[in-house]
């Protein structure tokens, strides 16, 4: 299953030894490639209770169920429009949508790390796109 031809290169690179993957891993490339499904799939597959052969998730098991339902209790994707200043957007209006991942987004990171994993003791966290870190979030999430 090829997700784009173009990435299968460097999705093999990364999954057929998942044990060697660094701690982090930051995709740099041109707007609409796919760095965020990469991104996904990658972290799906390293939560799946039954990779395939060709490195992806099987879609079949209970941690790829959680997975696409959202609710894989050790994943976390941070995005600037998720986490709890959702509510305070939306009464602000659309004109003034929040473009950045906050510090309090990646303060509630910190537990999430630090708490042992609910299975397999793995967990993923994707967080896109980075360049909307602002500076206090980043440093937040070194220290993290
Ligand atoms: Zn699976």
């Amino acid at each position: 299953m090829s997700m784009y031809p173009w990435l299968d290169t460097l999705w093999q690179g990364f999954t057929a030894h998942p044990e060697r993957l660094p701690h982090a891993l930051l995709l740099e490339g041109a707007r609409g490639i796919g760095k965020r499904d990469f991104a996904l799939a990658l972290a799906a597959a390293w939560l799946c209770e039954r990779p395939g052969s060709d490195g992806h998730a099987c879609g079949q098991c209970r941690a790829c169920h959680w997975f696409a339902q959202g609710s894989h209790p050790d994943f976390r994707l941070l995005e600037p429009f998720a986490g709890e200043d959702e509510d305070a957007e939306a009464e602000e209006g659309a004109s003034r949508k929040k473009r950045e991942i906050s510090i309090a987004q990646v303060r509630a990171l910190h537990d999430f790390v630090n708490l042992s994993s609910h299975c397999a003791g793995r967990r993923a966290v994707v967080l896109h796109p980075a360049e909307t870190l602002n500076p206090a979030a980043a440093n937040a999430l070194l220290k993290t």
